[in-house]
């Protein structure tokens, strides 16, 4: 059995959760705490991993940096393709509504186009 599945217990007695920092000295470093939210009397507290190498954890403390911004951009990014979408399907319907203002579909296979009176079948 691996260290990572270890129940580790607080001495308020509920099992400690596993944490992860992003501090830029132990960035990625993972550390068992209480998840007591009333436990800071007891708040148990200890490291997972051990020290990270200085380059290792600025290059992850980094790394993380970029993959937050990249989250943030692409939230705005998924924003503005919804609003354009919205505006996309309205301008379709008001198009659509104009046009079928002048054309009547009739029937299965015959449209009526009434700015014009006359006939369009379809597949000839
Ligand atoms: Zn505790």
């Amino acid at each position: 059995m691996s260290r990572d599945s270890t129940v580790v217990k607080c001495q308020c007695g509920i099992v400690t959760r596993i944490f992860t920092t992003f501090t830029p000295i132990n960035s990625g470093r993972r550390f068992y705490k209480c998840a007591n939210p009333n436990g800071y009397k007891f708040a148990y507290w200890k490291w997972v991993d051990d020290l990270l190498h200085p380059r290792v954890a600025n290059l992850i403390h980094n790394l993380k940096k970029e993959n937050d911004n990249l989250h943030r951009a692409n939230k705005i990014l998924e924003t503005k393709m919804a609003d354009l979408e919205k505006y996309l399907t309205s301008e379709i319907e008001q198009k659509c509504e104009r046009l079928n203002e002048e054309v009547v579909i009739d029937n299965e296979d015959v449209v009526i186009d009434k700015s014009k009176t006359k006939l369009i079948k379809y597949g000839l």
